[in-house]
């Protein structure tokens, strides 16, 4: 299964082997600078591009495309070559846009909030499946009169759990896409080796731990993956990354009613977040078929936040972005188990541009 994002630079260098060497460059450039499809980068040589759009085609096929009613929410629902699927959401904010991508199909951490955890474990991507989701959205940004420039690993599956293609991709964003190391964000579920192999890595990019609760009780029961690396093993391995990157180390809590919203919930979580000095996003959680609770209460989430300024902790409430198109957080694919159509969909709004199929 290879696609046309999948090859890095000698890769290419060696298929163009029988071609003049500033080939190579061509072709480069075309994909990811001009981010223009294969077969329409017109410094090749039309039978080239042709063979090689051939060879490699796009791992992509848009089975639905939805953009919020604001139009600053874009969300895909894309069908791999073997009929897996994963979603991509695109976020325009005033100062920056962001993508979230993918890294699994499915996921195998069965966290019971989370709608990918709920439908269980498929296949991990490829790099080129991963660095086509930030290709696509950036096409897409452009389209909309913006820049892509921040990645969060943030989509569907564990990025730490399918790491060496993860990697290739961050760095392949990072090189070829020219994204700083600083706007590239990994969210994981808190796998210790993995955040201990990261820490290690030459290229710094911003590490986010899904925390969700402070002790171990209540963890192992909403993040099942504590059982095998419990708190105090996983703060030790962020305190391992911040010591070598000295980058920005952020702690995802899901707000659940009764759940982890309580005074020593809060009181709990400002011990931790003050020990490794990390910023704490707050996100009520987003309601998921298969988990019977609801999210905090607006005043709750007020309370808890300022519960953590009091114990000198950042907190930021995150707006909950694409709730109208199924795109928040924990939602990703939730919609399409329940019977949505094979065709091109589009919620209307001010930047929705027609119906493109794309392949
Ligand atoms: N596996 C990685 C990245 C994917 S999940 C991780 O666990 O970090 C991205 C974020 O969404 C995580 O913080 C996850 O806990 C959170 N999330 C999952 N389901 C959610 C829900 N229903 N409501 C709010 N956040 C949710």
């Amino acid at each position: 299964m290879t696609s046309q994002f999948d090859p890095d630079r000698d890769e290419w260098t060696r298929r163009l082997a029988e071609e003049p060497a500033y080939r190579a460059e061509q072709l480069w450039q075309g994909l990811y600078l001009d981010l223009t499809d294969l077969a329409d980068i017109s410094t090749l040589p039309r039978g080239l591009r042709d063979r090689l759009a051939a060879e490699l085609p796009v791992a992509l096929a848009v089975v639905t495309e939805s953009v919020s009613a604001d139009g600053e929410t874009v969300k895909w629902l894309w069908a791999l070559e073997d009929g897996a699927e994963i979603e991509t959401v695109l976020m325009h904010y005033p100062e920056r846009s962001t993508v979230c991508v993918s890294t699994q199909a499915g996921c195998a951490m069965a966290c019971g909030f989370c709608a990918t955890g709920q439908g269980g474990f498929e296949r991990n991507l490829t790099t080129g499946e991963i660095v086509e989701q930030v290709v696509r959205a950036a096409r897409r940004a452009r389209t909309d009169g913006r820049r892509v420039s921040n990645v969060v690993l943030m989509g569907m599956g564990e990025p730490l759990a399918n790491y060496d293609r993860t990697l290739e991709a961050v760095h392949r964003m990072h090189g070829a896409l020219g994204l700083s190391a600083r706007h590239l964000t990994l969210s994981t579920v808190g796998l210790v080796p993995g955040i201990r192999r990261l820490a290690d890595e030459p290229l710094p990019i911003n590490l986010a731990v899904s925390l969700h609760a402070a002790d171990d009780a209540l963890r192992d029961q909403l993040v099942p993956i504590n059982r095998r690396y419990p708190l105090a093993d996983l703060v030790a391995a962020c305190e391992h990354h911040q010591r070598a990157h000295s980058r920005r180390l952020s702690f995802e809590w899901a707000l659940i009613d009764g759940v982890n919203d309580r005074d020593e919930d809060a009181a709990r979580l400002a011990e931790i977040a003050r020990h490794l000095r990390a910023h704490v996003n707050l996100i009520p959680l987003n309601r998921t078929p298969g988990w019977p609770t609801t999210g905090s209460p607006p005043e709750r989430v007020t309370h808890f936040r300022r519960l953590l300024e009091r114990r000198g902790v950042v907190a930021t409430v995150r707006a909950n972005r694409g709730t109208d198109i199924d795109a928040a957080c924990g939602q990703l694919r939730a919609a399409s188990r329940d019977g949505r159509s094979s065709t091109v969909t589009m919620v209307e709004g001010p930047t929705a541009r027609g119906n493109r199929p794309e392949r």
